[in-house]
Formats: structure tokens, C-alpha cells, sequence
């Protein structure tokens, strides 16, 4: 653990507020995680930098700023307990979901992170999460509706499955595109499925189909 964390997790904090992040509860999060522990150790100088870094098996850990923009965007349209986020990878944007969500469901299709994030969190008393390996293009149907749902790598179409699995008023933010991508929001109402394109993103892609 770095001895100091506490202080960079708050100077962390602090920088996305500047950068234009409102919700407290969001910023307080951010405050309270530390993300040196969803870093290898050769980066880890790097943790409380506002940049993503790579995980292994070529994935990465997203940006501070975006983590904390998309859980404020799921708030701020309403979303309270229960979410469904589609890419754990490191698990750090899993954890934000749990210090700000009463429920969170995790599908990660790369077996070794999944088990890594599953440990990492378990580290932070952070039980109001349950994970599976699993496609996340087939969203988790058992565990169906969500209130919120949130796909941290870039498909290339919204997944049909995931609008299936929300509930009514609820809402999905994904990044959607290849070379250009666009975090895109859809909102339900009944069976009405409202888009609207929140901001240009980049994002590693959401692998179709088999998992590892
Ligand atoms: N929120 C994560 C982002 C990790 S990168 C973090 O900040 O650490 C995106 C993750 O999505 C990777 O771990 C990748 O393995 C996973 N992923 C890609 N395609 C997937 C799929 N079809 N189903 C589930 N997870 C997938």
C-alpha cells in the first residue's frame, strides 16, 4: 500500500472537481478508493494520475474523469440501486458503483481479472457487489431488470440483450463505435428506448461472444 494514499486519493478528488464533477457522493468515493490496488506494481506511481493504464491481457483501467463522469451521469438521471456494469477489468470503476449504488452486478468475460477484482474488493469490504465471468453482451438475464446499467468497454451496436434487461425508467450508458466511439445513453420508458449521444470516448472494444 502506499503509505500516503489517503492524501492522493483526495488530491485526485479534488482535480475531477475541478474538472466539472458535481455529485458528492461520487467525489467522496473517489476520495475513499485506493486505486493503487487495481494497478500492477510497475504503474502503481502512476495510480493517482488522471489517466487510464494498461491491466494486462491488453485491457485497461479507464480514466478517473470517466469513471467518475458515468457513475454521476447514472445519478444524476435517477438510477439508485440496483446496476449492472458490463466490463469489470481491474474493478476500480465496480468499486466506485459500490460506494454509490445500494447493489452492483459485474460481468467480465477474461477469467483472470474477473477472480483479481473479486479479490481487490473483497480488500475494501466492498460486499454489495456480485460478479460473473461471463459474455456481458448477454448481459446477466437472471438477475434482471436493472435500474442502471453501464458497459465500460465500446460495442459497436447498443446489445439488445442489455435494453431487454432494464427496468422501465431505466437507464443504460455505453460507449457505442469502433475508430469513433460515443458514449450514448438510452433511457426506458415502458417500451420506449429514448438515445441520447452524451460525448466522444475512447474505450477498449467489447468483445463479441466467447469468453476466456
Ligand atoms: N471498468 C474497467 C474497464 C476495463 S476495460 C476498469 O476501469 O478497470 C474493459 C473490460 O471489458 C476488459 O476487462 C475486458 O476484458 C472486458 N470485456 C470486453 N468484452 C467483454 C464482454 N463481451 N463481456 C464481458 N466483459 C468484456
Amino acid at each position: 500500500m502506499l503509505a500516503n494514499y489517503t492524501r492522493s486519493a483526495q488530491a485526485l478528488s479534488d482535480l475531477l472537481q475541478r474538472e466539472g464533477v458535481e455529485d458528492k457522493e461520487v467525489l467522496k468515493a473517489i476520495s475513499q478508493i485506493p486505486r493503487h490496488i487495481f494497478i500492477d506494481d510497475v504503474l502503481k506511481h502512476k495510480a493517482y494520475q488522471n489517466t487510464a493504464l494498461p491491466i494486462g491481457q491488453g485491457q485497461t483501467i479507464s480514466q478517473p474523469y470517466i469513471v467518475a463522469r458515468m457513475t454521476e451521469l447514472m445519478r444524476l438521471a435517477g438510477v439508485k440501486s440496483k446496476v449492472l456494469e458490463i466490463g469489470t477489468g481491474s474493478g476500480y470503476q465496480t468499486a466506485v458503483l459500490a460506494k454509490t449504488f445500494d447493489k452492483v452486478y459485474s460481468v467480465e468475460r477474461i477469467k483472470a481479472l474477473q477472480w483479481q477484482a473479486k479479490r481487490r474488493l473483497h480488500q475494501l469490504d466492498l460486499y454489495n457487489v456480485t460478479m460473473k465471468h461471463g459474455d456481458g453482451w448477454q448481459g446477466w438475464q437472471s438477475q434482471a431488470p436493472f435500474n442502471g446499467i453501464i458497459v465500460t468497454a465500446a460495442a459497436t451496436i447498443i446489445p439488445p440483450e442489455l435494453l431487454a434487461q432494464l427496468a422501465d425508467g431505466g437507464v443504460l450508458l455505453a460507449p457505442i463505435g469502433e475508430a469513433e466511439q460515443k458514449l450514448t445513453m438510452v433511457i426506458r420508458q415502458g417500451d420506449s428506448f429514448t438515445e441520447h449521444v452524451i460525448a466522444p470516448v475512447r474505450f477498449v472494444p467489447l468483445v463479441p461472444g466467447d469468453i476466456e
